[in-house]
């Protein structure tokens, strides 16, 4: 018998009660009592589902009101002593301290929030743990136990998820001294021990570990710490230690020989080390199959699935279990109310509950036979089939397209120094230009028009005219405070990649489909489900408007390839790479149009460049090989006299400055100045050879910079950046922020760069 299971379910709801109920609480609206009550009726309703849908188990542990890892924090009672939370302090309101610095009701002096991280390859972030040579562990928190007896009196049979106890120490950081965070292993241990004698107690038989770091390239001493740690988990409840999101590779062996009662491993990012496993892992141990993508939201290939576990059946005689890859807290929870989607597009996915039914169905076919299931199956197989063969995802000409693609199309015509000059006399800009990154603050009145445009309140032509209003008033302005490369403010855009993918063929929307980001937050992203193609152009008539308005240099605003492609859910029937050199074509056209119109620069933002790494180092070269051909495709086929600017809003660049370094834009502009320019440091051993604009700016923040601070800034980066090729603009767009907060600030920032150039003006440059 194959039995059925999932690593993990999307808490939000299907409105996104918890969003709401969480905002509520933290206004102060409601009482501790009111959340409890929802997230209550959350796992039960989801519990219910799991049971409906006629899995073997109900997953409990993988609820959280913001985070699983902050939960774990309480669980294990390593809240960080700097919160110094005084005894009669509500667990509730210590969460909420940890999660957001302040607790809802404000009775706390607020403290510097934990920090906040994705959560391996996901767009899902976690609460960071911190770890000191003095954290010490305890059973902190009972709320575990209230689920699992919750779920207990609703009848379900319960499996409990928790983090495994090395990826928990993992995830956390060091703060202070300097210490090796493994150490605090041995004082971890007894904790799960004892949490897992309790869950014994309560009846629990297994109890999900999940170890997603055995799929990182781990140093030695964490590798060679799982098994002594295992072993002094034992006698308590089964153990099934979870793993996902990326091959086992050298450590397969590892994991396989655990002492735990059973395995999950991701056959979707895998499938390779299925046959493996089967192999290695001892015939007593439970093998679960993530065989269902629990990172995307595409129906699965029924036969593809039932082969596999067929396969598996035939061998020796052991206990399957057919579950997601890894948690559902990936995809959005339910398809069916997406009544706006197109009827065919609509067919082939399968969100959290639908992928519920697909467990349920496949397990089914294999333990009684296909014929229990005939209709079932054979509409999962029609699905299938119909989205292999569409012409809505294939287009006929599409290879041929591809095929023409060369190497010469990603080059620029000369090199950066002959074009650099040839821009400087085209554009002549003074010493530090100035320039934004893009958007300006999307004020009520914008967001105003744009929803009553889309829900056909407002005429297409009323609907233009208000956008040229806001254009007209974003160019006056900047003209006004004179920046010297101005930009038509984005006032026209929800989001970077919607705007672009609502204009693409290939692309379709969600009315619901969220998945949380982090806390309260969500995230809807586009569905990529065929040949990627530009009909139309999408952004020259706001840019050739917006530039009619001034005699400066108006910069084009485009979102680049690679983070349309990592900002949505992409098609799984071709390689990433494919898909992604299609967006590069089309807006490739955009950007060859944008310059016939005559519009000197062209910012192609990659904001999400970053996040496409693979989990291991090894396969990191291979994915920056293809995103940064895909940038080059999209932004080089342009004469030398265009000045190309990109934009990453991150401060991470050292390891993979070469990469961006072969992106050849004439201009980067990247965060910086929250870490005081201290990323400055991967330019130093690298010589970046082209211009460089690192944020003076923190647009995260409602502080407005002084014009001192930001001069220091700039004189920073001016020690390592030859003065000639530095720019001036905030680290990010300005969208977030409001008027009166970014007038004041870009005053400010104008005059940094004024004053620079009169200083510059008295001091010769310094030899670079
Ligand atoms: N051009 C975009 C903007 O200014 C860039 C946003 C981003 O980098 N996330 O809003
Ligand atoms: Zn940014």
């Amino acid at each position: 018998m194959i039995a059925t299971h999932i690593l993990g379910f999307p808490r939000m709801g299907a409105q996104r009660e918890l969003k709401f109920a969480l905002e509520a609480y933290w206004r102060g609206e409601t009482q501790p009592s009111d959340l409890e009550r929802v997230g209550r009726e959350l796992r039960a309703r989801h519990w219910a589902l799991q049971r409906e849908a006629g899995l073997d188990w109900v997953t409990v542990g993988d609820f959280a009101f913001y985070d699983h890892v902050a939960n774990h924090i309480q669980l294990l009672g390593c809240e960080p002593a700097r919160f110094a939370f005084r005894p009669e302090t509500e667990e509730l309101d210590r969460y909420f301290t940890l999660a957001r610095g302040r607790a809802a009701r404000g009775t706390e002096p607020g403290a510097a929030a934990l920090e906040m991280t994705k959560w391996f390859d996901t767009n899902y972030h976690y609460l960071v743990p911190e770890w000191t040579p003095d954290t010490c562990f305890q059973l902190g928190s009972q709320r575990l136990f209230e689920e699992v007896a919750e779920a207990q009196a609703l009848g379900h049979p319960v499996k409990v998820a928790l983090l495994g106890p090395l990826t928990f120490l993992w995830l956390g950081k060091v703060r202070g001294p300097h210490f090796h965070r493994l150490s605090l292993l041995e004082r971890l241990l007894p904790v799960y021990g004892q949490i897992l004698a309790r869950l014994k107690a309560m009846g629990v038989t297994w109890v999900q570990l999940d170890e997603p770091i055995l799929g990182l390239e781990l140093p030695p001493e964490w590798r060679q710490a799982f098994e002594p740690a295992y072993a002094r988990l034992t006698g308590g409840p089964q153990l099934l230690l979870a793993t996902y999101f990326s091959p086992l590779q050298d450590q397969l062996n590892l994991a396989c020989r655990l002492p735990v009662q059973g395995l999950h491993i991701d056959a979707v990012r895998a499938p390779e080390e299925v046959a493996t496993v089967a192999d290695w892992l001892p015939a007593h141990k439970v093998l679960s199959l993530g065989l269902i993508d629990g990172r995307n939201i595409w129906r699965c290939n029924p036969d593809g699935v039932l082969e596999t576990l067929g396969r598996l059946q035939a061998g020796p005689r052991r206990s399957l279990w057919l579950a997601p890859s890894c948690s559902l807290l990936h995809v959005p929870l339910d398809v069916t109310p997406e009544t706006a989607l197109d009827g065919e597009v609509k067919s082939w996915l399968a969100f959290a509950q639908q992928k519920l039914e697909e467990l349920s169905l496949l397990a089914t076919a294999m333990n009684q036979g296909e014929g229990a299931v005939a209709p079932g199956l054979a509409a999962a197989r029609a699905a299938w089939a119909s989205r292999q063969a569409s012409s809505r995802v294939h287009q006929p000409w599409m290879g041929e397209t591809l095929a023409r693609i060369t190497p010469a199309m990603g080059e620029r015509q000369s090199p950066y120094p002959q074009r650099a000059a040839l821009q400087a006399s085209r554009l002549a800009l003074p010493l530090f230009p100035t320039t934004t990154i893009g958007s300006f603050p999307q004020t009520k009145e914008i967001r105003h028009l744009r929803r009553e445009f889309r829900a056909g309140h407002l005429g297409e032509s009323a609907y233009r005219e208000g956008i040229r209003q806001e254009i007209a008033y974003t160019v006056r302005t900047q003209e006004a405070l004179g920046l010297d490369v101005l930009v038509h403010g984005e006032g026209e855009r929800n989001d970077m990649v919607e705007y672009f993918g609502e204009q693409l063929e290939g692309f379709a929307f969600s009315g619901n489909g969220w998945v949380q980001s982090y806390g309260s937050r969500c995230v809807k992203p586009p569905i990529l489900f065929g040949d990627v193609y530009r009909p139309r152009p999408m952004t020259v008539e706001w840019i050739t408007y917006a530039a009619s308005l001034t005699e400066k240099p108006m910069k084009g605003m485009l979102t680049g390839p690679v983070t349309i492609l990592n900002w949505s859910f992409v098609r799984d029937d071709q390689p990433r790479a494919v898909t992604c050199r299609q967006i590069a074509l089309a807006i490739r056209e955009e950007v060859q149009d944008l310059e016939g119109a005559g519009i000197p620069i062209i910012q192609i933002d990659e904001a999400a460049l970053r996040e496409g790494l693979p989990l291991r180092r090894s396969a990191w070269q291979g994915y920056l090989d293809w995103a940064v051909d895909a940038y080059r495709l999209a932004a080089n086929g342009v004469e030398d006299r265009t000045q190309i600017h990109t934009h990453m809003c991150y401060s991470e660049f050292n390891d993979i400055i070469a990469a961006i370094a072969r992106m050849d834009a004439d201009v980067i502009t990247i965060e910086t100045s929250r870490s005081h320019m201290e990323l400055l440091e991967a330019f130093e051993n690298f010589r970046y050879p082209n211009a460089i604009g690192p944020g003076v700016y923190d647009i995260h923040s409602p502080r407005i910079p002084t014009r001192e601070a930001m001069e220091d800034l700039i004189n920073r980066a001016a020690q390592r950046i030859p003065r000639e090729r530095l720019w001036v603009n905030p680290d990010c767009g300005l969208k977030t922020r409001q008027w009166q907060e970014v007038l004041p600030a870009l005053v400010n920032m104008v005059a940094a760069a004024r004053e620079l150039r009169e200083q510059a003006n008295t001091c010769p440059p310094q030899a670079s």
